[in-house]
């Protein structure tokens, strides 16, 4: 009695500090609010604020996207594949409609603050190399690449090389759709031996490929797959199936330079794993490789220019130029300066990844989708040596990936319904993931999420099957031939692994209506960047800075990180570091910026790993958007644009969590942030260098 009284007492004490918090709270945000207000009104006229009481007008204000009438919550994502068909409602997790801003620490929501961001007509022309934009597009072309995923700037590498003059349009940054958002394996997929062998041999010969082509892009992912004791008999046949498996799966591992499995005991496996559960049978490891896959479009898109290519990023086809039935060119929209203009050609390739289905029908062509909805979790800390698996609820398997300063949970397999350009993470998934990697890391809840990523697979449509067991294989739709629209071809399904290959096919099918005879050569080819390592340690001494920051400066740039450091000769300031909490260099940024086509100060996360680490860009928001004023020559008030594009994008990953431990965190980065570094001081002190 005596402890429920004490109970008692503690809830009511527990109302009234959350009744107190919530008081100071909101005086808070008022004072927040008074001071961003003063301050931007003395900053300059760029940033307008205003007040906007409520939610609709706020979403418009921000300009998020309004959310789709059939949106994934309310009816179509269905957890696990067992319960695929069956509508469930889900509840999204709290404070969707906050701010982005609050992201930067700008300011948050109660009374609702919001920043306008103009575009802007033109940024200086870049004076080492022309950037992606409409501006270059030319009026006639042999091919047209629709689509900046993996797969389309591998289409227009493949077509520069065989002598095509080919243009590529993205309508966000490069990779910005699924590609980004995958795991990042080139990998045969073990699993896929069980339904889908001829995918896991096609995935790993061109995964044996990707690694000649690119070596300096792909890590090394040691998997471990524990099996535990608490399945009875099932334990033991599982664990026996798993070795199995892995068995079969050896004889692939070969064709990617992969090592075999080996089998481990409970012991050596908690020797390797120590955070591993205790209850342990037996465990089975592997390994797969990694990708930067960011660079790994960048470094072929930047190879498709250095053979001729012309690239748009933030450029939206937005129609199909026809004479009769036959698709002749396409119309498009530089999202940046709102420029629209028409670009012909003998072929058009639409790789617009999910979007597939949307683009041919623009054409009155038919692409058959079944685009699968995957999320991952990004932890704030690096919680196991090497990846684990486990098993989900419903029997599919989910990982862990230490990677770089973090660690990666994924991922979920659900048939989408909803928009495709607004994704939302339920609670329902996260819970899924945790559920089942806590069962062989039982401490993975105490590592924070700081990070959401959500992607739809452009999977091919296939009836009556669950998501995980659709064909994970490609297919190159020829229109012409299909509906009756010559000049139209369509790649869709796959994988990033087989990327090369897919590309490769697509490539032949639109160089055959081309009359071009050239043969594929982006096996044989190294991409930017791998020609080989450097001297790391020589770097190092070089430039005075540590080995480990050269080295991941390497794992990106490969055999052109002498090129980037050089940098540092012109200004030793550039050796500086912009974030910390993952080692990023200025020189890396202004290496980018000039040579890598970015268009935002956005693209730099893509390029760099800018804001990735766990402080998801808290320290290095507002440094690396003057750079990139400094570089495009723009004024404060554009740089605070920047600012705040790059602060919504990360918002957008975020949304989705912010709850308990993980609001309280994000407030206080941000209190950190106002107090600290005051980014609105930081811009107003830097108006002399620009
Ligand atoms: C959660 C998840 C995990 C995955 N993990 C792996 C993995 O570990 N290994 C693996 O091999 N595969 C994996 N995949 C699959 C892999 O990511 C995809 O097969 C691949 O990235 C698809 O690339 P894409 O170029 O076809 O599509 P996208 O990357 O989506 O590219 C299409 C592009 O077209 C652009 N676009 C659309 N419409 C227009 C328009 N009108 N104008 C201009 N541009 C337009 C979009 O902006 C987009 O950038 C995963 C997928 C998901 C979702």
């Amino acid at each position: 009695m005596a402890l429920r009284r004490t109970a008692r007492h503690a809830g009511a004490g527990r109302r009234r500090a959350r009744a107190d918090a919530h008081r100071a709270g909101r005086r808070g945000q008022r004072a927040i609010f008074h001071r961003l207000r003063d301050a931007l009104c003395e900053f300059g006229p760029g940033l307008e604020l205003r007040v906007v009481p409520d939610v609709a007008r706020r979403r418009r204000y921000l300009r998020l996207p309004a959310r789709s009438g059939v949106s994934s919550g309310r009816n179509g994502a269905v957890r696990g594949n067992r319960n695929a068909g069956r509508a469930c409602p889900q509840r999204r997790v709290v404070l969707a409609d906050e701010p982005p801003l609050a992201a930067l620490g700008l300011c948050r929501a109660g009374p609702a603050v919001t920043a306008t961001v103009k575009a802007k007509p033109s940024l200086r022309a870049n004076k080492h190399m022309p950037e992606s934009t409409s501006r270059d597009i030319q009026t006639q072309y042999d091919a047209i690449v629709i689509g900046g995923g993996v797969n389309g700037c591998g289409v227009a590498r493949d077509l520069a090389l065989r002598g095509v003059k080919v243009l590529l349009i993205e309508k966000g940054d490069f990779a910005m759709g699924t590609s980004w958002t995958s795991s990042g394996m080139i990998h045969g997929g073990a699993r896929y031996l069980l339904s889908d062998i001829a995918t896991t041999k096609k995935s790993c010969t061109d995964a044996g490929y990707i690694r000649c082509i690119a070596p300096h892009l792909i890590f090394r992912i040691p998997l471990m797959m524990p099996i535990l004791k608490r399945d009875g008999l099932k334990g033991r046949i599982n664990l026996e199936g798993a070795d199995a498996l892995f068995t079969v799966y050896d004889r692939y591992q070969p064709l990617k330079g992969g090592n075999p499995h080996i089998r481990l005991t409970p012991e050596e496996a908690r020797r390797i794993e120590p955070m591993l559960a205790e209850n342990l049978l037996g465990a089975v490891q592997t390994d797969e490789w990694g990708i930067d896959v960011p660079r790994l479009c960048v470094i072929n898109i930047l190879d498709a220019v250095e053979h001729g290519a012309t690239a748009a990023s933030w450029t939206a086809v937005t129609g199909f130029l026809r004479e009769g039935r036959a698709v002749t060119g396409v119309a498009y929209e530089d999202r940046v300066t709102g420029r629209r203009g028409e670009a012909r050609a003998g072929i058009v390739v639409n790789c617009a990844g999910p979007w597939a289905t949307r683009v041919a029908e623009m054409a009155g062509a038919r692409v058959e989708l079944r685009p699968a909805k995957g999320i991952h979790l990004v932890l704030d800390r690096r919680i196991s040596n090497i990846g684990v698996i486990a098993q989900a609820v419903d029997g599919r398997q989910v990982f862990v990936i230490p990677h770089e300063n973090v660690s990666v949970i994924g991922t979920t397999d659900d048939d989408y319904f909803g928009d495709l350009d607004d994704i939302r993470i339920l609670e329902d998934e996260i819970e899924y993931l945790l559920r089942a990697m806590e069962t062989v890391l039982p401490r993975i809840r105490e590592a924070r999420i700081v990070k959401t990523i959500a992607g739809l697979r452009p999977t091919l449509f296939e009836q009556a099957k669950y998501e995980d067991d659709l064909t994970r294989d490609h297919r190159v739709f020829d229109h012409e031939r299909e509906d009756g629209v010559p000049g139209l071809i369509t790649l869709a399904g796959g994988k990033l692994a087989a990327y090369r290959i897919m590309a490769e096919d697509a490539t032949d099918l639109a160089c055959t209506k081309l009359g071009n005879r050239e043969r594929c050569q982006t096996h044989l080819l190294p991409l930017p960047g791998g020609k080989g390592m450097p001297d790391i340690e020589g770097l190092a001494a070089k430039y005075r800075l540590d080995p480990y920051v050269v080295k991941r400066l390497a794992a990106r740039q490969g055999s052109r990180t002498p090129a980037v450091l050089a940098l540092i000769d012109e200004n030793p300031a550039f050796a500086n570091y912009v974030c910390t909490c993952e080692p990023v260099l200025e020189a890396e940024l202004r290496y980018a910026i000039r040579r890598e086509f970015v268009r935002h100060a956005v693209d730099l996360i893509g390029r760099c790993r800018l804001a990735e680490g766990p402080c998801q860009g808290y320290g290095c928001i507002v440094q690396a958007a003057t750079i990139f004023g400094q570089e495009r020559g723009l004024s404060p008030d554009d740089v605070a644009d920047e600012a705040l594009l790059i602060a919504q994008s990360k918002w957008r990953w975020r949304r989705d969590i912010l709850a308990g431990p993980h609001l309280a965190q994000e407030e206080l980065y941000r209190l950190v942030h106002l107090a600290v570094l005051d980014p609105l001081h930081v811009l107003k002190h830097r108006k002399e260098v620009f």
